[in-house]
C-alpha cells in the first residue's frame, strides 16, 4: 500500500518515502500552554493523531516529538509584544511555572477525552536552552545570524529560498508589513527574526538563561529547531502543524536547521486547515473559543467531536456551529447503536476474505491523503453488509477503530451494566436448552421476558444475537 499525503513543501499530493524503510520520524509543534487549548487546536492535533494512527496502520514504526511552549512565544510573531506566559501569568497572578503545568495538565486530560495519543516524546522549551545556545553559536559563526541591540537575529537575506515552504510573494510574506506593526530597528531585515533577546522592551520577562551573549531567553522558532534535532535526529520525515504555522514559525523553522545542518532537513510538511466559527478563524487572542469542556458541559460526548472532524478532510476549512454538531452527535449515537451488540455477544467464525476485502478498502481510503470520510464510509458499508457474520463485524469495527479511535466498543461496553449482560447470557442459554427439549412454550416466555426489559433477540444462521433498546 502506496501512502499519498499532501506536502506544503512540494504543493502536491506525494508518494510518502521516510528516510529509513518502514521507520517514521515524526515532530508536532505543541501547545503554548497560557490557556485552555480550544476546540480549533485540537482538531490540528486530532488530524496529526489520524496521521500517526494511519501510519502505525499501514505497517510503520513511528517516533514521534512535541514541544510544550513555555517560554519565548511573543503576542506577536513579528518578535513584538509581551512572552504570552508572562501576560498570562500576571493576569492569573500565578507564577510562569505554575502556568506552564495548569495548562499542560489541561490539555492532557482534553487529548484524553479526544483519544489523541500523547507522544513519546513530549519535551518543555525551557528543558533545552543548551541545544539552542549551540545552534545560535552555529548560525553565528556560519554567518547566517548577527548580533544587534543586544540580541541574536537570523539573517534571511543569506538564503536563496527562504519563502520555499509558502506560496506566496517575498513582500506579502514579510512579518513587519503584513501585521502593520512597528519594524524592529535592530533588524537587517524586516523579515529577520529573532533567535535569542537579551533586550526585551518587557522586563518582566522572569524567566532568564545565561548565554554568551548575556542573560536573556530564547525566540520562538529555535524552540522547535533545536527540539526536533535533538531527539529526532538531522533527518526528519515529517513535520506537523496548524496552517498558521507555515509562516513565519515552520519557515524560520527550516531557515535555522537547514543553515544549522548544511542539508535538507525534512522532506514532508503536513498542514491542517483552521476549524472557523461565524466569525472567522477560532483563536485564543480573539476569544471565540469553545473547549472540550464546554462541549462536555452541554452533555456532549467528547468524542462526538472527533467523528466532527473526521468527517471532513483536513485540508479543507471547516466551520463549527451547534447544528452542525448536533448531526455528528446523531451520527455518533447512531454508531454506538448498531455496534452496541457486538460488545455483548457475536457468533460465527470470522470471514478472513471479507476481513482482507475490507481492510484494503479502509488502508486505501487513509492512503489516499488521509482521506477520513472515505474511512468511515468503510466503517458504515461494514455495518450495513448484511452477508458478514457478527464475529466478522466486530473484528473490523475493532481494527478500523484503532486509527479512528471513537471507542465505538468501549463506549458501549463502558454503557453496559456488566450484570445485565450475565442475565442476557444466562437468559440465551436458559432459551437454547428449552428448544433443545422442544419446550417452545417455555422459549417464547423467556424470549417475552426479555422483550418487556427492552432486549430483543435475534436467531441467525450463527446463533442467537441480541439488542438492547
Ligand atoms: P498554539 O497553542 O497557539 O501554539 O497552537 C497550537 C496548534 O493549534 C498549532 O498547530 C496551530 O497551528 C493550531 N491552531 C490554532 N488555531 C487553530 C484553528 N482555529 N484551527 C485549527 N488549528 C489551529
Ligand atoms: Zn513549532
Amino acid at each position: 500500500m502506496t501512502l499519498k499525503l499532501y506536502n506544503t513543501l512540494t504543493r502536491q499530493v506525494e508518494e510518502f518515502v521516510p528516510n529509513k524503510q518502514g521507520e517514521v520520524k515524526m515532530y508536532t509543534c505543541g501547545p503554548t500552554v497560557y490557556h485552555f487549548a480550544h476546540i480549533g487546536n485540537l482538531r490540528s492535533y486530532l488530524m496529526e493523531d489520524i496521521l500517526e494512527k494511519s501510519l502505525n496502520y499501514l505497517g510503520y514504526k513511528v517516533t514521534r516529538a512535541m514541544n510544550i511552549t513555555d517560554v519565548g512565544h511573543l503576542a506577536s510573531d513579528s518578535d513584538t509584544g509581551e512572552d504570552k506566559m508572562i501576560a498570562s501569568a500576571k493576569k492569573e497572578h500565578k507564577s510562569v511555572m505554575d502556568i506552564a503545568n495548569f495548562y499542560t495538565e489541561a490539555f492532557k486530560k482534553d487529548c484524553k477525552a479526544l483519544n489523541i495519543s500523547w507522544p513519546q516524546i513530549v519535551v518543555k522549551a525551557t528543558s533545552c536552552i543548551d541545544k539552542y545556545i549551540e545552534l545560535i553559536e552555529t548560525l553565528l559563526k556560519k554567518g547566517y545570524a548577527y548580533i544587534s541591540g543586544g540580541n541574536v537575529y537570523f539573517d534571511v537575506s543569506k538564503l536563496v529560498d527562504y519563502y520555499k515552504l509558502t506560496n506566496h510573494q517575498a513582500d506579502e510574506m514579510v512579518v513587519g508589513a503584513r501585521e502593520g506593526v512597528e519594524a524592529d530597528n535592530n533588524k537587517r531585515n524586516l523579515s529577520d527574526f529573532a533567535l535569542w533577546f537579551t533586550k526585551s522592551k518587557f522586563d518582566s520577562q522572569e524567566l532568564k538563561w545565561e548565554s554568551p551573549w548575556g542573560l536573556g531567553y530564547p525566540g520562538w522558532h529555535i524552540e522547535c529547531s533545536g527540539i526536533s534535532l535533538k531527539y529526532l535526529g538531522e533527518y526528519l520525515d515529517i513535520h506537523c502543524g496548524g496552517v498558521d504555522n507555515i509562516f513565519p514559525h515552520h519557515t524560520n523553522e527550516i531557515a535555522q536547521s537547514e543553515s544549522y545542518l548544511g542539508h535538507k532537513w525534512c522532506n514532508y510538511w503536513f498542514h491542517v486547515q483552521h476549524l472557523k466559527n461565524e466569525n472567522g478563524k477560532m483563536s485564543k487572542s480573539k476569544g471565540n473559543f469553545i473547549t472540550v469542556d464546554s462541549l462536555i458541559e452541554k452533555g456532549y460526548n467528547p468524542l462526538v467531536y472527533r467523528l466532527f472532524c473526521l468527517q471532513s478532510h483536513y485540508r479543507n476549512p471547516l466551520t463549527f456551529n451547534f447544528d452542525k454538531f448536533e448531526g455528528a452527535n446523531s451520527a455518533y449515537k447512531k454508531l454506538l447503536a448498531k455496534t452496541k451488540n457486538l460488545t455483548l455477544n457475536t457468533s460465527g467464525e470470522i470471514n478472513q476474505e471479507k476481513v482482507n476485502k475490507y481492510k484494503t478498502q479502509f488502508a486505501d481510503a487513509l492512503s489516499n491523503d488521509l482521506n477520513t470520510s472515505l474511512a468511515l464510509t468503510c466503517l458504515y458499508d461494514v455495518l450495513k453488509d448484511e452477508t458478514l457474520n457478527t464475529a466478522t463485524i466486530k473484528y473490523l469495527v475493532e481494527d478500523f477503530d484503532k486509527v479512528l479511535g471513537l471507542n465505538l466498543l468501549n463506549s458501549n461496553k463502558e454503557q453496559l451494566d456488566g450484570e445485565l449482560l450475565a442475565y442476557i447470557n444466562e437468559k440465551i442459554e436458559e432459551r437454547l436448552n428449552a428448544k433443545k427439549q422442544k419446550d417452545y412454550a417455555l422459549a417464547d416466555k423467556i424470549r417475552n421476558e426479555l422483550l418487556q426489559k427492552g432486549i430483543t433477540l435475534k436467531d441467525t444462521p450463527n446463533g442467537t444475537e441480541f439488542l438492547v433498546n
